[in-house]
Parts: structure tokens; C-alpha cells; sequence
């Protein structure tokens, strides 16, 4: 998810040239001295030479084991993979998506499972606080049915329980999953999409339609995992799956969704479209009988740009256009940094949701900025290029760390939130070399100590520390700070601690070693000291800053 764009897009619409350097962070001012070297060598920064060790230890060829530029990232084997397989049909006459799932999993943990926990987002939206809204939402939902849960391994009936949270479903088992052992679960279910203009909601003519239907919550050493729901944050938190749909929609919807389609079964007035992916995390789509959609690919996979047009075509073709070019340079720069993006598609929607931006496993979702379209013609061009540089690459950043590195976005967000922040940058250094570090975003707040909310939430260092649960901030604007603009400094500044192209290479080993499963903080801070010493002193003052518990750093 991206919020913070929202704050910049809206000071230039205004014209509000604001000065980004007054802006940046002390420790920023400093300019590399390799800043602007478009290609890429193995030499390492002058901050990581300190030492002759570091230079040792920091290596980035494959002599020292570090994955090379450009990798490939394989797919975790199949035998590894859970199942889903659905039936779904969307009602647009009673806005409702809904349908036959049957879901083959194991027991991957070395606990026994005498129940199963089932994640029901849909549900919130009966009840408008859940979801952080108090105004504006038409028609709120009903809580999901869900029906006939079955137990494949003997056809037992499960009488499922909710919590007081209606999203946390429960599945007392009669007979306890062991170990390794594989089940097969089967239900029905139709969830209510709430009229909204929300990450998962319906409007001006386009559904989102993500988060939708029961999912199996992850199982960890504390338990079944069923962190709350927030409305700005995440708690989305699953296992890699495969899955194979069949997606009942009117006949002239066009649709875009997580996997590729390999079918379409049309009807007088709907078509069936079978859709297949491969080791994602969640399965959703977005789809409208007015998109309009541009496409392009880079290397293997095809990108599609989904908007409507309604009174403004030409803005929001233009948009697509800049946008497009934006996720084919995302894509070829993560994959360079990161290791090559593995799947064979990536869909973007432009579409009204609250935040800036949201991420799900090959789609996302980035806001449509009306507004924009009534300015003068360099205005709109600055906004739509902000936007695509910052929010896209965003977006498409988080298909590293949150799609391909999982992790728990609701007790660690800032694995994927500070992450997915700092591939803006790494997405402005590959699309614009030139520019002096002065001249790159992010605008960061952390110097702000004027401020009460910031001060009652900062250490004694004088920082506000990144790696907290999400409920440990105390509002919004602490959490936004802390996680997005910090968190991306934080990895801005390591990354100068350790050296560019160490650092890019230390994180693909971290995402090659974590890739298709899920990750704690403690498999970064790993690979990070592992491969950038535990004596470099920058690095070390760092994490003794920004981290609540130093980021399990040797002692500064
Ligand atoms: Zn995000």
C-alpha cells in the first residue's frame, strides 16, 4: 500500500513547487561519490571501505556465494505448494462474489492442527468502523455465507465459530491434521462487495475484488496467525498457493487478475473465463465493462494497464501510457537488483481507492487521480509522472517483498512496507542516473521533532523505531512515517553504508534464500551481516537508531 504519495501529488497539483531538499534527511545530504555510475561494479562505496575486512566480506561476485545481477528466482517445487480450485461467479445485479471452493493443503507445521483459522476480510464491511469509515459508504455488507464445509478426508460436516472479529473464522477438526498430513477442504460462499471506493469495493462502473474469499490464515510458533484489520495497514498474511479458477462475469466485463487465462466459455449474456497462476499468495481480480486496456511486455511477461475513461480519455490514456512505461522499467530494474521477476504477467489498474496504491500477488492497484485531469497540460504531466514513479514502482516493488518474500504485514510491516519504499528509489537511480541525490525523492518527516504525536513516539536516539507491530504506532501518521518514510530511509542509508551494488546483492541473496515462503526480519538481518560485517560502524549506528531491538546487531 502506498499513502504517502498522496501528499506530494496534491502539493503540485497546487503548484506548490515545495523545495524537496529542504526536505531530506541530514544523513542524505552526503552524496556518494558513485551516485550517478550507471554500471554496475563490483567496487564497493567509500563508506564500506572503511575497513579492509568489510571489502572482504562485502563481496558481490559469485566467488563469494551472492546471486549474480539479474538472477533467476525459481518457483517453489510443486509437492510444496497448496491448492485452491474455484467456482466463482460475480453478481452485479447483488454486487456479490461468490462460488465453490476446493482447497488442498498440508500440515506444514510440527504442530498437530485440531482446528483450522480461515481469514473472512469481506465480512468487516458489514459493520463500516472496521474498515476505518464513518461517512461516504453507500451500502455497507452482510457477513459472508459460507456453507457446506467439508472435511475431505471423511466427508465430515464442520460447524464452523466466529470471533468477535467477524473476519477470524474457526474450523474445529474432528480429527487433528497431523504433521505433513494433506486435506482437502471444501465450502461454499458468497461475500457482499460493499459500494466503496476501496481497495475491495465497487465503483464508478470498476469492482475490485480482492481479500474476497475465506483464505487460510498462516499457522505460526504462536499459533494461527489473525492479526486485526486495518483500514490504512495490512494484515493480509498467507502460504503460496496455486490456483485454478473459473470466473463466471456479465459477457462484455473485461477482466484482469492475479495468473493468466487460458479459456473463455462465452454465453448469451456471461462468459466463464478459466484463469491458472502459479505460487502466488492470493488470487484476485479487478474488471469493468468500460476499461480500456494498453499493454506492452518486458521479457517474458506481459503487462496490461486497465483504466476507464469516462469525461477525460485523453488524460487517462495518457496515464496509462506513462504508467506502462513505468512498470516495464520497474520490472527490468527489480529484476536486475532483485533477480528477474518470475511471473508471466503483471496487471495494472487505475481505478478509485483510498490509498495511493494497492499490491496483490501480479496485480496492483493505483489510484485514479481525477483531479489531475483539469490542470494545464504540464501540470498533468508532472502529476501523472510523480504518480508513476513513486506509487507504480511502489506497487510493483512490493511483488518482491510481500509477493515473492513473504512476510507478516501486520507484525512486521516494515519488511514489506519499508522495503517496497526504498524500490522507489532504486527505481529512481535506474530511471534517472543523472540526478544528484539532492534531487531524489522521499520527502521524510523524521527530522520532525516539533511534533507531539512524533515526540511522545520517539526513543531516546531521537527515532521512532521502524520494526513495530503495526498496532504499536500510535496513529496513522506515526505509522505512515515511521514505516514508509523512514523505513525507506533506513535502506537508503545502509545502502550507502554498505555500497550500492553490495547492498542490491545482499538483498537478492535475501530473496533468493526467502523466496516463495515467509520471512522474518531475522532472514534479512542474517544475510545483511552476514555479507556486510558486523564491525561496519555505519551500518552498525543505523540499526541502532532505527531498530527496536538494533535489528539483532552485534553491539555498536
Ligand atoms: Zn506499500
Amino acid at each position: 500500500m502506498n499513502k504517502n504519495i498522496r501528499i506530494v501529488a496534491l502539493c503540485l497539483a497546487a503548484s506548490m513547487m515545495i523545495s524537496l531538499a529542504a526536505c531530506r534527511p541530514q544523513g542524505q545530504e552526503t552524496t556518494a561519490t558513485s551516485e550517478t555510475t550507471t554500471e554496475a561494479t563490483t567496487t564497493t562505496s567509500a563508506a564500506a571501505s572503511e575497513t579492509t575486512k568489510e571489502s572482504e566480506t562485502s563481496a558481490t561476485s559469485d566467488d563469494n556465494g551472492l546471486p549474480l545481477k539479474g538472477c533467476k528466482i525459481e518457483f517453489k517445487p510443486e509437492d510444496q505448494r497448496y491448492h485452491y480450485d474455484m467456482d466463482l461467479k460475480l453478481d452485479t445485479s447483488r454486487k456479490t462474489i461468490g462460488g465453490h471452493v476446493v482447497f488442498d493443503f498440508y500440515n506444514d507445521s510440527a504442530a498437530d492442527w485440531d482446528k483450522l483459522c480461515l481469514r473472512d476480510y469481506p465480512s468487516l464491511y458489514k459493520n463500516p468502523k472496521n474498515v476505518g469509515y464513518d461517512a461516504g459508504v453507500k451500502t455497507h455488507g452482510e457477513i459472508t455465507e459460507i456453507t457446506n464445509i467439508t472435511d475431505g478426508r471423511n466427508n465430515g460436516k464442520i460447524e464452523m465459530t466466529r470471533d468477535e472479529d467477524v473476519s477470524v473464522v474457526w474450523l474445529p477438526l474432528a480429527t487433528a491434521l497431523k504433521p505433513g498430513e494433506k486435506m482437502t477442504l471444501s465450502y461454499d460462499f458468497v461475500a457482499t462487495i460493499p459500494t466503496v471506493a476501496d481497495r475491495y469495493g465497487y465503483q464508478d462502473g470498476v469492482y475490485n475484488v480482492t481479500n474476497f474469499y475465506p483464505i487460510l490464515a498462516e499457522y505460526t510458533a504462536d499459533g494461527w496467525s489473525h492479526a486485526g484489520f486495518y483500514s490504512v495497514g495490512e494484515c493480509f498474511y498467507s502460504e503460496i498457493s496455486d490456483y485454478d479458477v473459473r470466473l463466471t462475469v456479465p459477457e462484455d466485463m473485461v477482466v484482469l487478475s492475479t495468473g493468466l487465462e487460458n479459456g473463455e466459455n462465452k454465453r448469451s449474456d456471461s462468459k466463464t473465463i478459466t484463469i491458472h497462476a502459479d505460487c502466488v499468495r492470493d488470487f484476485v481480480f479487478s474488471c469493468s465493462q468500460d476499461f480500456e486496456v494498453v499493454e506492452g511486455d518486458y521479457k517474458d511477461t506481459h503487462i496490461r494497464v486497465a483504466y476507464t475513461e469516462e469525461d477525460y480519455p485523453e488524460y487517462y490514456g495518457k496515464t496509462a501510457e506513462v504508467y506502462l512505461k513505468a512498470s516495464i522499467d520497474s520490472l527490468r530494474i527489480f529484476g536486475e537488483a532483485f533477480g528477474e521477476y518470475p511471473y508471466k504477467d503483471l496487471e495494472v489498474i487505475i481505478a478509485p481507492i483510498a490509498a495511493g496504491g494497492m499490491e496483490y500477488p501480479n496485480l496492483i492497484i493505483i489510484t485514479k487521480d481525477s483531479y489531475a485531469a483539469e490542470e494545464d497540460e504540464e501540470s498533468q504531466d508532472q502529476i501523472i509522472q510523480l504518480e508513476a514513479d513513486n506509487v507504480v514502482s511502489h506497487e510493483i516493488g512490493h511483488q518482491w517483498f510481500m509477493g515473492i518474500v513473504g512476510s507478516n504485514s501486520g507484525m512486521q510491516p516494515w519488511l514489506d512496507e519499508s522495503f517496497a519504499s526504498y524500490t522507489e528509489y532504486v527505481y529512481d537511480v535506474g530511471v534517472y542516473p543523472d540526478k544528484s541525490d539532492n534531487e531524489r525523492l522521499p520527502i521524510t518527516f523524521k527530522d520532525d521533532s516539533s511534533d507531539e504525536e512524533w515526540k511522545a513516539n520517539m526513543t531516546e536516539s531521537g527515532y521512532i523505531p521502524i520494526n513495530r507491530p503495526y498496532y504499536d504506532f500510535d496513529n496513522q501518521f506515526v505509522y505512515i512515517t515511521a514505516v514508509y518514510s523512514m523505513g525507506k530511509d533506513l535502506l537508503i542509508d545502509m545502502e550507502k553504508a554498505v555500497g550500492r551494488e553490495d547492498f542490491y546483492a545482499i538483498i537478492r541473496e535475501y530473496v533468493q534464500e526467502n523466496a516463495f515462503r515467509n520471512a522474518d526480519q531475522s532472514d534479512f538481518f542474517r544475510v545483511l551481516y552476514k555479507y556486510a560485517g558486523t564491525d561496519n560502524k555505519e551500518l552498525n549506528s543505523l540499526t541502532f537508531k532505527y531498530l527496536d531491538d538494533k535489528g539483532q546487531a552485534p553491539a555498536a
